[in-house]
């Protein structure tokens, strides 16, 4: 059986976990992203030699990355980190210093597959999780930052550049615009700006995460989350949306949303997927944390088999 390597790189951390097959992870460790990418890469490829030497050969390599970063293979920056606001990560090649300390491990080249975090995730879901069986889905991360990936007729979203769907502008009540003005450091009230965990912090002064349950800000936050996804259903119609994602995925986030999308759309997708169904169309991610390493596994298959072709 072939050694798989999935690398899951965040903007704080990055999990590095080797496979024989994607659903059964043999070992992993977790790195800090530091603001020195080839110290970063360097001690992913240290794991990954030794257990290469404790396992056997590595057939291929599936990364799923922060952005923004260039995942069109045939672009001559395919595998960047392109234009990232993090420090001392902009214009990374992250493939090429990958492969370079991984051949100073001993490790010869292999077939390399390398696409957006939320995307590997989203093709983790499709292929084992909560998306099993569709060709058409979002997966969005609400967590210290908003970000999208998906398929649309079985194929990861790519595009320009990739989406971001983090960053989309939202309708919001008239007194929550005079109220707070979002924390997104390019558009101020974007998406992001407005419902992610920072976003959470800066609006009501506190931590996300220590509001109780039925304080005000759930329901404005949910509110925030079904107008966007209102938007993704009309623009992307996803079969399922997967919401990830510390935010997001938490089940008094997510009951809301449910009733508020519904409301939102009115009756206009007249899909029983949408009127009957939302307990199963907005779901968490089926794989948990795993989401992301489990897609950057079969990323590495993908590449194996492009190889082979
Ligand atoms: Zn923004």
């Amino acid at each position: 059986m072939p050694l798989l390597a999935g690398i899951e790189s965040g903007g704080t951390k990055t999990v590095v976990a080797v496979a024989l097959e994607p659903q059964t992870v043999l070992d992993r460790i977790r790195i800090p992203t530091s603001a020195d990418p080839t110290e970063t890469l360097s001690a992913a490829a240290e794991f990954i030699a030794a257990q290469v030497a404790e396992r056997g050969p590595l057939a291929a390599i599936g990364i799923g990355s922060f952005g923004p970063c260039d995942p069109s293979p045939e672009s001559s920056t395919y595998g960047y980190v392109t234009s990232t606001p993090k420090p001392g990560w902009a214009s990374t090649d992250v493939i090429g210093i990958l492969l370079r300390q991984l051949a100073k491990r001993g490790v010869d080249e292999v077939p390399v597959k390398f696409d957006t975090d939320v995307n590997a995730a989203a093709l983790g879901e499709q292929l084992y999780g909560a998306g099993q069986g569709l060709s058409s889905l979002v997966y969005l991360t609400v967590g210290t930052g908003i970000g999208g990936g998906g398929l649309v007729d079985g194929e990861l979203i790519h595009g320009l550049v990739h989406p971001e769907m983090g960053h989309i502008r939202i309708p919001r009540p008239v007194a929550e615009i005079e109220a707070f003005a979002g924390v997104c450091p390019y558009h101020g009230d974007c998406w992001e700006g407005v419902a992610a965990g920072p976003a959470l912090g800066a609006r009501w002064g506190v931590p996300g995460e220590t509001l109780p349950p039925d304080h005000p800000a759930w329901e404005l936050e949910a509110g925030y989350l079904a107008v966007g996804l209102h938007a993704l259903v009309c623009t992307l119609s996803p079969e399922r949306i997967i919401l990830g994602g510390g935010v997001g995925s938490s089940e008094n986030v997510i009951s809301r949303v449910r009733p508020l999308l519904q409301a939102s759309l009115n009756g206009y997708i007249d899909s029983p997927a949408i009127t009957h169904n939302i307990d199963s169309y907005i779901v968490p991610p089926g794989l948990g944390d795993n989401a992301g390493v489990t897609g950057a596994f079969a990323l590495a298959e993908q590449a194996l088999a492009e190889s082979a072709d």
